[in-house]
């Protein structure tokens, strides 16, 4: 299978774009200084197709802090360079059932980060990332998502700054996981490496790209460039269907039928496997940190353009 042709996929966007670009509902995330300037009327969508085609409507070019969306693609390294038993054996792969950065989760689980996509499984995997030092784990990161987007991506310092300042319950994630030697580096160390990447700055069309190198199986549909085997595709897709809108993660399966990923500051990224990439952009949220009208917006989308996994036809 394949996406629909340019012609439908436009008049999905234009009809998704127009149904909710009067919908500002939801509340700006604003634990992170930075984040709460954020302005709830942008609204961004995009399509990227498994061969590099990109079709959007909105606030497409509007650039943002990737935050929680980094998960999945340095999961997708880990899993590369380390192999999927070790990640699953040190990470997990099951759904916590409560907010992203819960502590709780982890004591009640005995000290396990649970999955990838919640802060403790993302400390813990950005804490397996390959280097010598704290330059090296930095550049594998960074050079790792940019091979996804088929760009230099770079940081946002304003971002950056604010979260490193505000960034006491992250350390602490950090620090509890160490006690129970769940880390592979030094905790703070790793939860700087973890607030920048998720301060890189991407637009709904390089998060829509960077989904189509998951959906073609991690070859990037602009460059050719094999950035991870296609058995870590799987692997991630399958974590994200667990965890990619934490303890919402349930209803957006039910919903949408794809596996997702959001951030705090209003990113959504949907993949269609070996189909391509669905990314929304709006920064008003829901309780669990999820952008609602781009939770919306994919749900129109999905239905729109035959996604659903689930549906037999
Ligand atoms: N950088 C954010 C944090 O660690 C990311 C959280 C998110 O996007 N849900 O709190």
């Amino acid at each position: 299978g394949s996406l629909p042709s340019a012609e439908v996929v436009d008049d999905a966007l234009s009809a998704a774009y127009a149904r909710f670009r009067d919908d500002a509902s939801g509340r700006v995330a604003d634990y992170i200084p930075a984040l709460a300037e954020a302005d709830p009327s942008l609204f961004g969508l995009s399509v990227a197709d498994v061969h590099g085609s990109v079709r959007q409507a909105g606030d497409a070019s509007h650039p943002f802090s990737i935050q929680s969306i980094s998960k999945a693609f340095v999961f997708a390294l880990v899993d590369q360079a380390l192999g999927r038993e070790s990640v699953r054996r040190r990470v997990g792969v099951n759904n916590t059932g409560l907010p992203f950065n819960s502590i709780l989760a982890i004591e009640l689980n005995h000290g396990s980060p649970m999955n990838p996509m919640v802060n403790a499984g993302a400390l813990a995997t950005t804490s397996l990332v390959p280097g010598a030092d704290a330059a090296d784990r930095w550049d594998f990161v960074q050079q790792g998502l940019s091979r996804f987007a088929g760009r230099e991506l770079k940081l946002d310092m304003r971002v950056y700054t604010s979260e490193a300042g505000s960034n006491q319950r992250n350390e602490s994630i950090a620090r509890l996981l160490d006690s129970y030697e769940r880390l592979g580096w030094d905790p703070i160390q790793t939860t700087d490496v973890y607030t920048k990447q998720c301060s890189l700055s991407v637009t709904t069309r390089d998060l829509a790209i960077m989904g189509s190198t998951l959906a073609a199986g991690g070859v990037n549909p602009l460059t050719g460039d094999q950035v991870v085997d296609a058995s870590v595709c799987r692997d991630t897709l399958a974590a994200l269907a667990t965890s990619g809108l934490y303890e919402r993660s349930g209803d957006w399966l039910y919903e949408i039928g794809m596996p997702g990923k959001s951030g705090v500051s209003g990113g959504i990224l949907t993949i269609a496997p070996g189909k391509g990439g669905l990314a929304a952009f709006s920064p008003g949220l829901d309780p669990a940190g999820n952008s609602i009208r781009g939770q919306r917006a994919t749900h129109y989308l999905s239905g729109a353009l035959g996604l659903n996994l689930f549906a037999s036809a």
